[in-house]
Parts: C-alpha cells; structure tokens; sequence
C-alpha cells in the first residue's frame, strides 16, 4: 500500500478544436458523475490543445468539474521575442495543473534533447505548474539496451541540476507502444517503473521516491488498464487515443472498479 493518488491523464495530442473540446470535456464529466467515479479514488486530468485550454478552464470552472487541467508543452523561457512559444506564466493563469514535457512525439518531432527536458522542467517548476515528464525507449534502444536503461537516464536528466525539486511525475512510455496497438506487458510496465523510482531514490532521496507518481502509457485503453495499474509501482496512466472517447476514457478511469479494490 502506498499514499500516491492514482492518476490517470488524458493526453489529446493535436486533436479537437476548442468547441468539440466542450461536448468531449462534458460527456466525460457525465460519464463518471453516472458511474459514482469518487475523484479521491484516482484523479483524472485532460491535456487539451493549447487553443482549447481557457475554453476548458472555464467549462471546468463553471459547471464545478473536478476534472483537471493539463497543457501538452511549456517554452522553457519565460517571456520575450520567442514567436510562437507559450509561457509557463500564461499556463498558470488557467488554471494549468499539469504540463506534459518530453513526450517522445516532441522529442521526435521538434528534437527536443534531454537539455530542453530539463529546461522545460525548471519552467515549470518556477510557474508552480507540476511537470508530466515523459520517458521511454525506441524498438531499437529496447533490442540494444533492454527496457530501462533510457527511460531511467532520461528521468535522472530531467531531474539534474534544479535548486529544489517541486513535485513532479514521471510517465514511461515505451516509444514502440504509443499509438500504434502494441503494448507492454503489465511485468514490463511494472519493472521499468520500479527501476525509475530506485534511480530517483538513489538520486534524490527515498522520501522523494516514494511520493512520486510513476505512470505507464502507450496504447492503454479500458479492457487492458487494470492489468498495469495492478502493480503496486504503476500509479495511473498517459492515454493518447482512448483519451478521445469519453465513454472509453472514463471506463479507465473507474479501473479501481474492475480491480474490485
Ligand atoms: C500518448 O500519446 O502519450 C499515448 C500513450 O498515446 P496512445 O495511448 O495513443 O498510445
């Protein structure tokens, strides 16, 4: 047993205009007000587009949903003549929770390095924004290294080097599950999350450790979440595409009810 809250998170990638982001956030809320969700049992949180972000913040605010709020990226400055990029400050005003930072679809696309990770790390940290950080390993760095070994180096990287550490979570996602209908196995999911809480125990400290949520992601949906979040080191899941429907996500979301704990 432990006191970390389970956390599921809805990562909605580029996704649903800021009007469809409504009707998704509503049936969501229903859904689980419906099925008796308790938001004490797991928190739930969605990571909309970023021009869906204060339209949601206000539904949220408005209908009093206990839902959270997470944005997909952060710029690792704070203001100035950077075209294009989103303040961690401007985030905070929103009632931005959460913020994803390194998912491997940035780190692909937009070859943010291990440097940027922890640059957009410490912007969070300084906006009181608690960063989602996202870690896993290629197919190729699977065969040539085994499962751990990147997702651990990229979490201690995130992590080195801050004055302080706020509260964070990791989410591993094995970068040959995401999307694409190939999952890890529950032992799997389970033995990388236990190797990256003994490296941040080793690191930063057993206290720190043992109160930072450790999520699993890559192709979770309602039929196989229970499997991963059976395991005592895997808190909560990143869901990509299941995160679209509202019944799926919310069937995730009440794992606790197929675990029949
Ligand atoms: C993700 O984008 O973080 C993700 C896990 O996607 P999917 O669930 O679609 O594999």
């Amino acid at each position: 047993m432990n006191n970390r809250l389970p956390f599921i998170a809805g990562n909605w990638k580029m996704n649903l205009d800021h009007q469809q982001a409504i009707a998704l956030v509503q049936k969501l809320a229903w859904s689980l007000k419906d099925a008796g969700h308790d938001y004490k049992d797991a928190e739930v949180a969605v990571f909309p587009p970023f021009t869906d972000l204060r339209t949601v913040q206000t539904l949220l605010d408005a209908d009093k949903f206990e839902i959270e709020l997470g944005a997909q990226d952060l710029s690792k400055f704070d203001s100035g003549a950077y075209t294009g990029e989103i303040s961690g400050a401007f985030l905070k005003k929103l009632d931005v929770k959460y913020v994803l930072i390194g998912h491997s679809e940035r780190r692909q696309y937009h070859a943010e390095n291990d440097d940027v990770v922890q640059a957009k790390t410490a912007a969070a940290f300084r906006h009181g924004i608690v960063p989602v950080i996202c870690v896993g390993e290629t197919l190729e760095e699977l065969e040539t290294q085994g499962a751990s070994a990147v997702p651990v180096a990229q979490t201690l990287a995130a992590l080195a080097g801050h004055e302080k550490l706020e509260e964070f979570v990791i989410a591993y996602e094995p970068v040959w599950a995401i999307g694409t209908g190939k999952v890890a196995t529950p032992e799997e999911a389970a033995m990388v999350c236990g190797k990256i809480r003994e490296a941040i125990a080793e690191a930063h400290g057993e206290e720190l450790a043992a109160a930072t949520r450790i999520l699993y992601g890559g192709s979770v949906k309602a039929a196989n979440v229970t499997g991963f979040l059976r395991s005592p080191e895997v808190d909560g899941v990143l869901v990509g595409g299941a995160s679209l429907d509202a019944d799926e996500f919310s069937g995730i979301a009440r794992f606790q009810k197929h675990i029949g704990v």
